[in-house]
């Protein structure tokens, strides 16, 4: 893929398709795409498995355990059935009481796995431009917590040592929702070594990929073991069940989809590195649209490309690019709006005050980005934003 190409946004000659314009893509664009291995040899590679009658937590589960871990350097990485499990399973493995602070801004199973388990959700603030957990705001909160759980937004990572610094200081683990961050590093550390444990998702609109599936990484042997025991159903094997677990296996269907998917791992995150980087030169060139921020030092995986759209600059709000966006054929996501702790399930909670989450969540969308996308279909987008731009006032108008 060719880098570091300079573009320049087309005058905006077309007529946005909200205002009777062609729209750019008449056949759509869209948002996520998962880089299936191909099939024949995800068949290849589950057939000896298969034929032998194995279909769960088999050979081909140790082999994609051992590839995870070796790739993430810790010393244990336990394939699970997905991340949502993974992080149930660990936080009932660290035995915790009361409270657990998360970030609103997060996807929802993050605070549902501090439900599951009889805790209670703290929700503090997310940067407003990183989206990533604020760490002044955390340390306000951590009163009576028993654990921090931070999210990778969007696979770049948050700020993991400062976060260990936070949790030894007070004595409390902290654990990782990596949900986004298969090939994430932070300071040159992959992400998988933080914390008491890190927890990946390989559902369908990760990059890493296995239909459904998770892996739980640690260096802690004895919390490894508890999760192995965990995804059992708490049974060592003598039908004794030490606590009461879950069945939260990976079944070798998975696994081999899973192996095949990690193969191609490098080639995937560098096409999405190289997508990401012409966004960025797109997004230079349009008012009021500002790319999450990276640091220098850090590497995402772009699970997501996410802007923060800023109307005063703009000319039009969140809410009205994603309506401009539409009408052109380009489906985009709102991560995370509402955040978690404005859903129905978490609202009676009442009392969170997080106005930068507020503020952020109504600003932030998501654009297309997989593997397959094309350059040139990044342009598109970038051209049809530029167009909404300059005519930002009709737009307001034609949505009234
Ligand atoms: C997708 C996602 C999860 C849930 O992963 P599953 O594998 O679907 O359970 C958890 N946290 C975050 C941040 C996610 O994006």
């Amino acid at each position: 893929m060719s880098e570091g190409v300079d573009v320049t946004l087309r005058t905006p000659s077309h007529t946005p398709a909200l205002l009777g314009g062609h729209p750019a893509f008449s056949d759509g664009l869209r948002f996520v795409r998962p880089a299936t291995p191909p099939v024949e040899d995800v068949v290849a590679r589950l057939r000896p498995s298969y034929d032998d009658g194995v279909l769960t937590n088999g050979p081909l589960v140790r082999q994609f355990e051992e590839q995870a871990a070796m790739r993430l350097g810790t010393a244990h990485a336990v394939a699970v059935s997905s991340c949502t499990s993974g992080l149930m399973l660990v936080l009932q493995a660290l035995e915790l009481k009361g409270r657990v602070l998360v970030p609103s801004f997060t996807f929802s199973a993050s605070a549902h796995a501090i439900v599951w388990n009889g805790l209670s959700p703290v929700f503090a603030e997310c940067d407003p431009t990183s989206f990533q957990l604020d760490l002044d705001d955390t340390n306000r909160r951590l009163g009576d917590v028993s654990a921090i759980m931070a999210t990778h937004v969007f696979g770049a990572p948050c700020p993991a040592e400062q976060l260990e610094v936070l949790a030894a200081k007070h004595h409390i683990p902290v654990i990782f929702d990596a949900a986004h961050g298969f090939g994430s590093t932070r300071n040159g550390r992959p992400v998988g070594g933080f914390g008491s444990a890190e927890i990946f998702s390989l559902s369908p609109t990760k990059v890493l990929v296995a239909g459904e599936g998770g892996i739980v990484t640690t260096n802690d042997d004895a919390l490894a073991q508890a999760i192995r025991l965990g995804r059992d159903y708490g049974n060592p094997g003598d039908y004794n069940t030490r606590f009461a677990g879950l069945n939260a296996r990976m079944s070798e269907i998975h696994a081999a989809i899973a192996l095949m998917s990690l193969e191609d791992l490098d080639d995937h995150l560098a096409t999405r590195r190289a997508l990401a980087r012409r966004y960025d030169t797109v997004a230079d060139q349009l008012p009021g649209v500002n790319p999450q921020a990276v640091a220098p030092t850090d590497r995402s995986t772009y699970k997501d490309y996410t802007v923060r759209i800023d109307e005063e600059t703009f000319g039009l709000d969140r809410d009205q690019v994603v309506a401009g966006l539409r009408a052109e054929g380009i489906e985009t996501r709102c991560y995370f709006s509402p955040p978690v702790h404005r859903q129905q399930t978490y609202s009676h909670l009442g009392g969170d005050h997080l106005p930068v989450t507020d503020h952020t969540a109504a600003r932030v969308v998501s654009l297309p980005i997989y593997r397959s996308l094309s350059l040139d279909s990044i342009e598109r987008v970038g051209d049809r934003l530029l167009a909404l731009h300059h005519h930002a006032d009709e737009v307001r108008a034609a949505l009234q």
